[in-house]
């Protein structure tokens, strides 16, 4: 249950931003900071091509640690998306030493971690049995895989409709009740994940991976022991595919089609958050039917939903063009 000054139209949507601190290789190069975060919701991007201010819900600047919401993540290869959502070196931090891995959590673990306690805690309470069922999927080049169960060659196809909620038909979904079973999810998704060598990042993801959390429970009618209720929540994590244009990574054939498709539905939407955040252009027509991810993502991006949007960012001079194509983004979103 959201707290009620979530709920407002004005807050359906909130839009932070995160730069993530320089890497080695930009040290390297001797690469400079092109961002001030200069409080805690203005970001100052000043270089040679632009210096513009943009505020934004929150910004959390390179200092800043792992924290916990509902969210999708935005942003070019290599600014942070996977993790902000999972973790550093995505999977490879289920092998690490406990402790570390535990501080370096990302969003996903976190949320799923302050989940289990508290509906442990309520089930201590009031004798109720929860269920967490979770699907988790990629959409790449328009085409819809399976993360859990990878083994179906074409592409899942979406049914439903706007009115009744979109889903991706014959999707695996598996219940989990420990942390562990999670993070094997986690870390066998992201292995299946279609990546393409690329010149920004060999290992860059050209797809949207999103996983999906149901949480249900029966809850006993007082009027009626016999007539058992099954209440629901959802949460939906998006670690969406890299933003960047197809001229700053030098894509061709194949690898051109890919972007296009990956450009559009990011574009798209772009269009829907910007309606949503609209009181007035949420009730007029929101383009969800443009593309998969914003068709399955209706519901949640819609009606109660609540959406958070992460703006991942490099403060390096290299990725300045990139980063304010990101700002600018996010911007439009609030
Ligand atoms: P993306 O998923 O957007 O392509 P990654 O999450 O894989 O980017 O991040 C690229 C690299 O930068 C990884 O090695 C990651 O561990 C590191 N990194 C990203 N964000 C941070 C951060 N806030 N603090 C420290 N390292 C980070
Ligand atoms: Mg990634």
């Amino acid at each position: 249950e959201p707290p009620d000054d979530l709920t407002t139209q004005k807050d359906r949507v909130r839009v932070i931003v995160r730069v993530r601190p320089m890497n080695t290789r930009e040290v390297d190069k001797g690469d400079r900071s092109v961002l001030t975060c200069d409080s805690e919701n203005s970001i100052l991007v000043d270089g040679p091509q632009h210096s513009r201010r943009f505020t934004f819900d929150a910004v959390f600047d390179t200092s800043s640690t792992q924290y916990i919401c509902t969210c999708f993540a935005y942003g070019q290869t290599g600014s942070g998306k996977t993790f902000t959502m999972v973790g550093p070196s995505g999977a490879g931090i289920f092998r690490m030493d406990e402790n570390y891995r535990i501080k370096h959590f990302g969003l996903v673990p976190r949320a799923i971690n302050y989940l289990f306690q508290k509906l442990r805690e309520k089930t201590h309470e009031s004798n109720v049995v929860f269920y967490i069922r979770v699907s988790y999927c990629e959409i790449y080049n328009e085409q819809i895989r399976d993360l859990i169960n990878p083994s179906h060659t074409e592409s899942l196809q979406i049914r439903g409709s706007i009115e009744d909620g979109f889903y991706v038909e014959n999707l695996f979904q598996t219940y989990i009740e420990t942390m562990d079973e999670l993070l094997t999810i986690l870390e066998e998704g992201e292995l299946n994940r279609v990546t393409a060598s690329h010149n920004l990042n060999d290992h860059s993801s050209r797809s949207h991976a999103m996983l999906s959390i149901q949480i249900e429970h029966d809850l006993q009618n007082s009027d009626d022991p016999k007539v058992q209720i099954t209440k629901q929540g959802k949460l939906i994590f998006v670690d969406l595919a890299g933003s960047e244009k197809v001229k700053v990574s030098h894509s061709t054939g194949r690898q051109l089609v890919e972007t296009s498709n990956i450009n559009k539905s990011l574009l798209t939407l772009g269009t829907c958050i910007s309606a949503l955040s609209d009181p007035v252009k949420r009730m007029g027509h929101v383009p969800y039917r443009d593309s998969k991810l914003t068709r399955l993502l209706s519901d949640s991006l819609g009606g109660h939903g609540i959406t958070l949007m992460i703006a991942c960012i490099s403060p390096a001079i290299s990725c300045e063009n990139e980063s304010l194509s990101t700002l600018r983004y996010a911007n439009r979103a609030k």
